[in-house]
């Protein structure tokens, strides 16, 4: 497999990107309390059906995962960082609820989440959203065809660093387009200069993960798949799929 995308790959990524974005926006409008995550997540699946797409997260099982997910959107709430499997718990007044949702379309996988609070919450929740969406821009704007993946990796790093937030050190961005995960790997933490290159044809996931007390200690529940924060602090995850093309790059996963 390789990690270049071919012009005719990143155009079906490309829509595949534009329909998942307007699947996440629609599933983040929908949120509100006194839902279940399940019901959210049936909504966003018939989303994507509805298109004629796929849902790629259902039953994916990277190795060193006991059982395959079980379900197509990856819902998190406040101490829930990434990868919360939707069930019968209910959405309050108050919760940051972070969405990671996949879409297949055409046989190819574009990646995308965000946080939102729904209601209200304390300005310092707020912040901890807003900069963590700003450090996934920042590091959009960082990545330039001949550069380094550390070039993203240190931009969305100074947004933490100046804010004081727990960065997760254990996960990151991926290459992505003919699997959920692909190389190479994107470290929300680094030097720049350093890391593999930056080359026209990549399609890469770019996704910060930053916690709100400053911790980074993270663990995974005993449901095999949930990561909460150690301390129990808020944490905001933003993601977008971007591509290098012969225009730049392009972010795909948009309206
Ligand atoms: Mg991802």
């Amino acid at each position: 497999m390789s990690l270049i995308k071919t012009p005719g790959e990143i155009e079906i990524l490309r829509e595949g990107g534009k329909r998942l974005a307007k699947v996440l926006r629609m599933t983040r409008d929908y949120i509100k309390p006194g839902m279940t995550t399940r019901e959210i997540d049936a909504y966003a699946e018939k989303l994507i059906l509805d298109f004629g797409d796929t849902t790629p997260f259902k039953n994916y099982q990277p190795r060193g995962a006991r059982k395959p997910f079980p379900a197509a959107l990856c819902i998190s709430v406040n101490d829930e960082i990434v990868h919360g499997i939707p069930g019968d718990r209910v959405i309050k007044d108050g919760d940051v609820v972070s969405i990671d949702l996949g879409l297949t379309h055409r046989g190819l996988v574009t990646d995308h989440a965000l946080s939102v609070i729904v209601g209200d919450a304390p300005q310092r929740v707020k912040d901890l959203l807003r900069y963590t969406e700003e450090a996934l821009w920042k590091g959009i704007d960082a990545a330039k065809i001949g550069g380094h993946i550390g070039d993203i990796s240190a931009a969305i790093e100074e947004v933490q660093v100046k804010h004081k937030y727990g960065n997760v050190r254990e996960l990151g961005g991926h290459g992505v387009g003919h699997g959920v995960h692909e190389d190479p790997y994107v470290p929300n933490y680094g030097r720049k200069g350093t890391g593999p290159r930056l080359q026209q044809g990549m399609v890469l996931a770019i996704e910060p993960m930053f916690i709100l007390d400053g911790t980074e200690d993270i663990r995974q529940m005993p449901d095999g798949w949930t990561i909460v924060t150690h301390s129990g602090a808020t944490a905001a995850h933003f993601e977008h799929t971007i591509a290098f093309t012969d225009k730049g790059v392009e972010v795909l996963t948009m309206e």
